[in-house]
């Protein structure tokens, strides 16, 4: 039997976690407060926005949202991110992507206090996961952690297989599963766009994480019997449906589940468990900031 790796089961219990942590804080005298901030009108960033909202509302994490016309210059933004690092009752700044063009990306995310960056993008905490010293793990890859350990994965000697080197999900999943730690040891092949013969290297993981953001690239026979498959990619495809689409991974489900020991699905898999990941986030900047100790699920 394939197991399905249930991420809205896992991210509900992580949220259980984070209210008894945010308890802990609210006696201490501190309140978590997040701070997003959408510098467009892209419909799904408006959505991601609203959705990591609710989800602050839902465990008691203060949210401010703050809107800036995509129009307006740079600096507009740059000058939100100064006043909010200043903020002593803002804990977590996020920023959600993509930013219109003429606005420096990476200039946004080296501007964060890093003590803030809830989202783990800015240099210095990429570099301190790097180094094994994480300040803040990235939202999808420690949300990947947590469900392979809740699956009883242990990627310890095992061959895992990233597809995607992205900087928020490739290569920070590449990094965690090779570190010298729990939920790491894991030898590691990461696979992209120039990979020559990606079946080859996909039907060698023990592990397979697919983050390439190509429509069920990957099927069953690319797979090796007993794979656990994680499915990182939310693709919209056309579909006989009210809204004229559906979501898919990256993975074809039906076949890799044939071939897979236990395997994400899209919805309900990871995604759900990147948004716990940032609440989790956020209350550990306020347990740092405010100097108190949290038990964190
Ligand atoms: P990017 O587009 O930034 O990166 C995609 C990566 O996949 C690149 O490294 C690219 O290679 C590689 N790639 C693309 N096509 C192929 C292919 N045919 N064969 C092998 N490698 C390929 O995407 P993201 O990392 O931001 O996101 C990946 C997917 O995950 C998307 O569907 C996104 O929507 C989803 N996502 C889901 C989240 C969740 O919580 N569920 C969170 C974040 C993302 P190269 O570097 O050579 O271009």
């Amino acid at each position: 039997m394939t197991e399905i790796l249930d991420g809205e089961a896992l991210a509900a219990e992580v949220r259980e976690g984070l209210v008894a942590a945010i308890e802990r804080l609210a006696d201490a005298g501190a309140r978590p407060t997040l701070a997003t901030v959408l510098m467009s009108e892209d419909p799904a960033s408006e959505t991601y926005v609203s959705m990591k909202q609710d989800d602050c509302a839902e465990v008691g994490i203060e949210a401010r949202d703050i809107g800036i016309d995509p129009d307006a210059p740079a600096a507009e933004l740059y000058d939100t991110i100064d006043d909010l690092n200043a903020d002593p009752e803002v804990n977590g700044i996020l920023v959600q992507m993509p930013v219109p063009d003429h606005v420096d990306k990476r200039r946004v995310l080296r501007r964060i206090d890093p003590a803030k960056d809830v989202d783990g993008f800015h240099p210095e905490n990429v570099g301190r996961l790097v180094a094994g010293d994480a300040r803040f793990k990235p939202c999808t890859p420690h949300g990947i952690q947590k469900l392979l350990a809740a699956a009883g994965v242990d990627p310890e000697g095992k061959d895992a297989v990233v597809v995607g080197r992205s900087d928020i999900v490739g290569k920070p999943m590449a990094n965690l599963l090779m570190q010298k730690t729990a939920g790491g040891n894991a030898t590691v092949t990461v696979c992209h766009s120039r990979t020559d013969d990606l079946a080859a290297k996909t039907r060698g993981a023990d592990i397979l994480v697919a983050a390439a953001g190509a429509p069920e690239m990957i099927d069953g026979d690319m797979l090796s019997e007993g794979v656990v498959v994680v499915d990182v990619g939310v693709n919209r495809v056309d579909a006989d449906t009210e809204k004229g689409y559906e979501l898919v991974g990256d993975v074809d489900f039906e076949s890799a589940r044939e071939k897979a020991r236990a395997i994400t699905p899209v919805p309900g898999g990871v995604g759900p468990m990147t948004r716990a990941m940032l609440l989790y986030n956020t209350v550990k900047a306020t347990a740092q900031d405010a100097g108190v100790e949290v038990d964190l699920p």
